[in-house]
């Protein structure tokens, strides 16, 4: 896949969506949390992009 992300473990979709925001309440940052579009599975909240790939790529 273009963004490196594998598949959803839980129910196979290769639909995975990055998803980032502003936290608003306390200013700039941004959190990336990422997402099965299949199931709705997704990962914690994390601070960059980059951990939030590591957190669902180890997802089994
Ligand atoms: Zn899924």
């Amino acid at each position: 896949m273009e963004n490196g992300l594998k598949p959803c473990p839980f129910c196979g979709s290769k639909d995975i969506r990055v998803i980032d925001r502003i936290n608003v309440s306390d200013g700039y940052h941004n959190f990336y949390h990422i997402k099965c579009k299949g199931c709705g599975a997704s990962t914690d909240e994390c601070k960059s992009m980059f951990d939030a790939n590591v957190a669902w790529n180890r997802r089994v």
